[in-house]
């Protein structure tokens, strides 16, 4: 098992942020997660499980062991009439896993193309884009719990998704981690949504007929106009999550924000842009020091070079403020920030 001593994070983090980790631990297979759980200094001592680093906010150097999901691999697990069950470990970079299924000619990925981090992690909030999200084709994971070095498979339904959410990130939170992926994808009459953003724009723009490739191509040159890349300008995508609040208080808001956009949702309550109310409160492209909010993504908070972890912070602490006064919504970190205080 290769394990460091004082390493630097940097490389580990889209926030580009230059933490240290007291020690390092590279999983590169399942094995080396054994040998993690019975080193006195691994597991005994253990902060952090590091993915792909690209939805946290790492807030200063971390003392004791950090586990980094570093195992590979993926098959085929079964093949049916007008399906296929595919499994990927944990550590399988998300995008190559997901163009390697287009590339098969399997459906249901295609929409999630050019999302950073890994297979393993894309549970965890149940990864979205575009019309889809992981639950749609997770057929299965297998999770082991650090406790007793159990593990369990969890069907769909156990995993408990969400918006941005499933029972990893809640009760089980930092309980266990997820060693690979199961996804069921069609063979053939694939879904193929268009109608989220602007695909049906960019397909048109390219003169290209829906199909798999044709909609992951479109997904990738959409995102890549948009989203600043974490290799240039540190970042950790959307911030914050779209808040959601009752028809009541959205009615309000819309009375004196008449081109406020609303989504509303089967419970009846009502979800907002969180994108739009940033924007609305003038953090659009705005910059404290080396921490601001994205030029052409209100919902990105952006590392312009040598940020700290602080200035970070105190740019999401301070957009939180200024939407809650203006708007009197709460809105919710959907980063992960790891050894600072959740909210303002
Ligand atoms: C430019 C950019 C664009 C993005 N766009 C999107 C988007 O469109 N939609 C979207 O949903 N997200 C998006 N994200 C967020 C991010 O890519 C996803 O949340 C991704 O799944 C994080 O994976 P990771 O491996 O980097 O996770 P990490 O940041 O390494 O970890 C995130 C959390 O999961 C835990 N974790 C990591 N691995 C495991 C495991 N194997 N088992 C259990 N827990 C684990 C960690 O401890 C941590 O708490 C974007 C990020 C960036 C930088």
């Amino acid at each position: 098992m290769r394990t460091e001593r004082n390493a630097s994070l940097k490389p580990y983090n889209t926030f580009g942020l230059d933490v240290t980790a007291e020690r390092l631990y590279h999983l590169e297979s399942e094995m080396d997660l054994v040998e993690y759980l019975d080193d006195p200094r691994g597991y005994a001592q253990h902060a952090l499980l590091l993915g792909g680093g690209s939805n946290m906010l790492l807030a200063g150097n971390i003392k004791g062991s950090v586990a980094r999901v570093a195992w590979t691999g993926r098959r085929v697990v079964e093949e049916g009439d007008g399906f296929v069950v595919v499994e990927a470990a944990a550590g399988e970079n998300w995008h190559r896993f997901v163009q390697w299924t287009v590339d098969q000619g399997w459906g249901g990925l295609q929409n999630l193309s050019l999302i950073p981090g890994l297979v393993g992690t894309a549970p965890v909030q149940n990864v979205g884009a575009y019309g889809v999200e992981t639950k749609d084709s997770l057929h299965a994971l297998r999770w082991m719990r650090w406790e007793d070095g159990e593990i369990e498979e969890f069907s769909n339904a156990d995993c408990g998704f969400g918006y941005r959410e499933s029972v990893f990130k809640g009760a089980l939170r930092d309980q266990g981690v997820i060693l690979s992926v199961q996804f069921k994808l069609t063979t053939k009459d694939h879904a193929l949504l268009t109608h989220y953003g602007s695909v049906a724009e960019e397909l048109a723009a390219a003169g290209r007929e829906p199909s798999l490739r044709s909609i992951a191509d479109a997904v990738i040159a959409i995102r890549q106009s948009k989203l600043p890349n974490p290799a240039e300008l540190g970042n950790s995508g959307s911030f914050f999550k779209n808040p959601t609040v009752s028809a009541e208080w959205a009615a309000n808001l819309a009375a004196a924000h008449p081109s406020l956009p609303q989504y509303p949702q089967p419970d009846g309550r009502v979800k907002l842009a969180a994108g739009w109310l940033i924007e609305q409160t003038g953090w659009k492209g705005k910059r404290v020091g080396n921490a601001g909010m994205h030029a052409k993504q209100a919902l990105v908070l952006v590392n312009y070079g040598g940020a700290t972890a602080n200035e970070l912070v105190a740019v999401a602490h301070q957009v939180q403020h200024d939407v809650q006064a203006a708007f009197g919504v709460a809105l919710e970190m959907e980063v992960n920030l790891i050894g600072a205080a959740p909210s303002a």
